[in-house]
């Protein structure tokens, strides 16, 4: 706790520097406004999660620790070649975790939140949903825990992964050349935050672009199709608590509205979009359009 208030006291002003920078060159490179309404939606989404994730952590580490003792191996994360694989690991489980976060609706009730704003800017980076509990945190935890890492170390890990993707959301940072293909830059992250049919569901990495290349999700921006940014279906409140709970209202409107057992399994758990008549607005289904 010391720790996290001092923490606070040299980080919070430096994001307001930051963030305070990039609406100057925003503006003057753009020649648009600055979405202020937008990014204080953010800061309230991001106070929130932050309180939630205090009151919770207790909990969720004595969970954390229970599925300690079921691992497998011990990897000593106090040698270099445990802190590399550790940085592996949790690379790897970060982009299975993030992708299905985008394939199941369940887990995107939590994650669309994150992908709500529709301008990026480095405060879209601590738009995050309130519901990570119950959609889905422990695929993202427990198997490096079972592989041998301490609960500690993959939450140490983990940070480092989330606090390395704050300068990437943003729409005045130009592409960087060859890094674009091994690291995740605030070129890719537009992509993956992208709703353009061909930028859907892809560059799900969290500091490299190794995984995304792996498994065939890697989409680099092309300068004939510029980004649009936000959902399919745009969400324009500024209401932190509309935005932290709008996919879960559609989802469980979907759940009882369906006709039979396996539509409302399909409208929880199936993709984003999916409906009964197969016409409809999943990426497969926005792709094949998009090509017609
Ligand atoms: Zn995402
Ligand atoms: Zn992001």
């Amino acid at each position: 706790m010391e720790f996290g208030g001092y923490g606070a006291l040299v980080v919070i002003p430096i994001l307001a520097a930051v963030g305070l920078a990039e609406a100057f060159v925003f503006s003057r490179q753009r020649h648009q406004a600055f979405p202020w309404e937008e990014s204080l939606a953010s800061i309230g989404v991001g106070v929130v999660q932050a309180i939630k994730n205090t009151l919770t952590r207790a909990t969720v580490f004595a969970a954390l620790l229970w599925v300690w003792q079921f691992r497998f191996f011990t990897v000593p994360t106090d040698t270099w070649w445990g802190i590399a694989l550790l940085f592996v690991a949790v690379e790897f489980f970060y982009y299975w975790h993030h992708r299905w976060g985008h394939e199941i609706r369940w887990l995107w009730a939590t994650h669309s939140v994150h992908h709500s704003a529709n301008r990026l800017t480095f405060l879209a980076a601590i738009r995050l949903g309130w519901t990570g509990e119950i959609s889905g945190a422990i695929l993202m935890f427990a198997p490096p825990i079972l592989l041998g890492f301490h609960p500690v170390a993959v939450f140490a890990m983990l940070s480092v992964n989330l606090l390395y993707q704050f300068w990437i959301h943003s729409e005045v940072i130009p592409r960087l050349g060859w890094i674009e293909g091994i690291l995740n830059t605030a070129s890719n992250h537009r992509v993956h935050h992208a709703a353009n049919p061909i930028y859907l569901d892809t560059n799900y990495g969290g500091i490299t672009m190794i995984f995304d290349r792996i498994f065939g999700t890697y989409q680099a921006e092309l300068p004939q199709e510029p980004c649009r940014f936000g959902l399919v279906h745009p969400l324009t409140s500024n209401n932190p608590i509309r935005i932290a709970f709008n996919e879960w209202i559609a989802l469980f409107r979907d759940v009882f509205r369906s006709r039979d057992a396996r539509a409302r399994f399909m409208s929880a758990f199936g993709p984003p979009g999916w409906s009964a008549d197969g016409n409809g607005q999943t990426t497969a289904d926005l792709r094949r359009r998009a090509a017609e």
